[in-house]
């Protein structure tokens, strides 16, 4: 109580400075905002999800910049056809017709741009971790509505090298997931797919992927991952969790990895996709 008082009181003086624009704002009071209720995570439009976690970080203005991934797209890689007609039904792509995709579905809540970017960038390079509870909500949406809860056993963030963990201070896809447990038991689901920070390990030290062409970006990952303890992993059903989809080469050698390890599918969910 104590607590809203002065956060009224706060907001009413000193107002935000939105992370997209930088002009400043005062946030809603409305107690909703910043929250979303476990009815409209199934419901909403996931641009409305966005609107309402993002609301005390952006202007009105700037967290309606959100693009969502919007049918037509392929069952499997999630990759939007470049026909955007808006009433097309999602079918399976050419490319994963043609070659046995590694991974069973891949799934983004967004497109990577506007505001989106903006706070996915702000997370992690300007030391925001707070940032990682809505965004982490907003995952947990796209999660619900692209995923059956009784198809995913083990859910595993991407992992950084210890090295890059070091100078970061967190890893992003593991702030992403957790508070997830919390949100599974809101839901009153009788089933809760396992959250597994320590199995999948990032063994060896890769440079930025990022200015990397597709093909760079592939080599530089093959390799570095390695599973602890296959066991935990063997006849699962895994979801791997990461905070951009760019050309999917980090996301594919991971889940090679744990489909080595005996994984029976490997599915993928990022809070953007770049492609
Ligand atoms: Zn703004
Ligand atoms: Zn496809």
């Amino acid at each position: 109580m104590l607590k809203r008082i002065f956060q009224t009181f706060k907001h009413s003086i000193f107002p935000s400075k939105c992370l997209e624009c930088g002009q400043f704002f005062h946030p809603h009071q409305d107690k909703s905002t910043g929250k979303i209720l476990f009815d409209s995570m199934y419901h909403d439009p996931i641009e409305t999800i966005f609107y309402q976690v993002m609301t005390p970080y952006l202007c009105p203005s700037c967290a309606r910049k959100f693009t969502p991934i919007v049918a037509p797209f392929c069952t499997t890689c999630g990759r939007p056809f470049e026909s955007q007609s808006g009433d097309g039904e999602n079918h399976q792509c050419g490319n994963c017709i043609q070659n046995k995709p590694v991974c069973h579905r891949i799934r983004a809540a967004g497109t990577y741009n506007g505001a989106l970017k903006s706070i996915i960038h702000a997370l992690k390079y300007k030391n925001k971790p707070h940032l990682a509870r809505p965004l982490g909500r907003l995952l947990f949406s796209s999660f619900m509505k692209y995923y059956d809860i009784n198809t995913i056993d083990t859910i595993i963030p991407v992992p950084l090298h210890i090295s890059r963990l070091k100078k970061r201070g967190f890893n992003q896809a593991v702030m992403l997931i957790r508070q997830w447990p919390d949100l599974f038991a809101g839901i009153h689901s009788d089933r809760f797919a396992q959250l597994d920070f320590k199995n999948l390990r990032r063994n060896r030290k890769t440079i930025s992927q990022t200015g990397l062409g597709k093909e760079k970006r592939k080599q530089n990952v093959k390799g570095a991952f390695a599973v602890h303890d296959a066991s935990k992993i063997s006849g699962k059903q895994v979801l791997i969790i990461d905070d951009v989809f760019t050309t999917g080469s980090t996301c594919h050698e991971c889940a090679k990895t744990l489909i080595k390890s005996g994984a029976k599918t490997v599915s993928v969910l990022t809070l953007a996709r770049a492609d």
